[in-house]
């Protein structure tokens, strides 16, 4: 397991203020949103339970045009133009029209957060009342607040906890060890109804295994995954995945990432899109703390951005929920079919076009590095 550097005892002092805005989650979302706000003028603050970059959320496999239109080319590990699918009867090698690369978690945090511009604390969410947010350490206010605390959706509040939630669920081991192929299993020997997988990231190998039902456990597969791979099953990371989308603004929130449901269905890739959303939430953002727009049109906007990608992520959910239907040598034949490169190219252009690099545009205006720690 990771070491918590978190905040304790007697430096965990009592945090308190009013703020321009709260940005709650300091992961790919929170920091991105933050990203936006660099050179506003803006008094901004993140806050997470953790330090930033303290504890890996994900297998950290991205787009590399994300990676790179975003300055953080230095955190990557490992970088693919094909991908193996293993099933029970057939393997097959596809050739991608662009490339996914690995990268370290902790370093690709650190590269976000040095371009924007923010305070930091560690602080525990526990609630909020209005746009007051409610930590261990006191509360904190602003008029803007965004939740970017992953799938739990902390300041909506209501309720929505596994198995009964349209969540997937998934865990990996990282093993020491390396390999060339980024590789997927569809294999119900696995997991009835979604894939394991093993991404290299240079020195360590990434195993997991995802399965779209959230009463089917993970634990016992993933072991087996990592055993038939001869990896060792230690450093374990897990989490609940979301697989539908919510209402990006709510109550006067703003929700980016998994608390909004971005993450993908299918393919569980939800780091580009929190990385998508939060640029557009701090698009929004900036437009009310520089006098454009007030709060509530920036609300309408950004709910409105984000729900007209829905159609996109039910026809991802819509294969999500067949495939595990498809009789396992249909699947081949089909893959087979899928093989082409012209296939390929068109449906992975579709695919990254959903979220794509180029909306990371140009770093943002007089990025300055701030201390990851901030004086309470
Ligand atoms: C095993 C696994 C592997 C995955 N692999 C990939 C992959 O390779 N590629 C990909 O694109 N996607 C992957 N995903 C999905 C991806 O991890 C998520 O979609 C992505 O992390 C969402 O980013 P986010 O910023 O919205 O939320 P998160 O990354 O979950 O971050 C939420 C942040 O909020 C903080 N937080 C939460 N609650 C509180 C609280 N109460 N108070 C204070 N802070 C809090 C957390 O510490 C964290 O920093 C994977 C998921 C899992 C479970």
């Amino acid at each position: 397991m990771p070491v918590r550097a978190t905040k304790r005892g007697a430096d965990r002092t009592p945090l308190e203020g009013d703020y321009d805005a709260v940005i709650c989650g300091a992961s790919f979302a929170g920091l991105a949103v933050a990203r936006e706000l660099a050179g506003s003028g803006a008094n901004v603050i993140v806050i997470d339970r953790y330090e930033i970059g303290e504890r890996q959320t994900s297998a950290c496999a991205a787009p590399t045009g994300w990676l790179r239109n975003l300055g953080l080319e230095a955190s990557m590990r490992q970088t693919f133009s094909d991908l193996v699918i293993h099933t029970p009867h057939a393997d097959f090698r596809m050739s991608l029209p662009w490339t996914f690369s690995t990268f370290d978690y902790r370093e690709l945090c650190g590269l976000l957060w040095d371009q924007s511009d923010a305070a930091f604390e560690t602080a525990k969410v526990e609630g909020r009342t209005g746009t007051t947010v409610h930590t261990d350490r006191g509360d904190l206010s602003a008029p803007l607040v965004v939740d970017g605390l992953g799938w739990k959706r902390v300041l909506a509040g209501g309720g929505f906890q596994p198995p009964d939630s349209t969540l997937s669920r998934g865990l990996e081991v990282h093993p020491w060890g390396a390999s060339d192929d980024l590789e997927i299993w569809i294999d119900r020997g696995y997991v009835p109804a979604g894939y394991g997988w093993s991404f290299p990231a240079a020195q360590e190998v990434r195993v997991g295994v995802g399965s779209f039902d959230p009463r089917h456990h993970v634990k016992e597969p993933t072991v087996r995954l990592a055993e038939d791979l001869e990896r060792d099953a230690v450093r374990y990371q897990g989490n609940w995945i979301p697989h539908r989308l919510r209402p990006a603004a709510s109550d006067g929130i703003f929700f980016a990432g998994d608390s909004a449901g971005h993450c993908l269905p299918l393919t569980a890739e939800g780091i580009r899109t929190a990385l998508y959303f939060g640029i557009a939430c701090g698009r929004e953002l900036r437009a009310v703390l520089e006098g454009r727009k007030d709060r509530t049109a920036a609300l309408r906007s950004y709910a409105a951005f984000s729900a007209s990608h829905r159609w996109k992520f039910e026809a991802m959910l819509r294969v999500q929920r067949l495939v595990p239907r498809v009789e396992p040598r249909l699947l081949g034949l089909m893959l087979r079919g899928m093989e082409r490169g012209s296939f390929v190219d068109w449906s992975f252009g579709h695919y990254l076009a959903i979220a794509p690099p180029e909306f990371a545009g140009s770093p943002p205006l007089q990025p300055a590095a701030a201390p990851v720690a901030a004086a309470a």
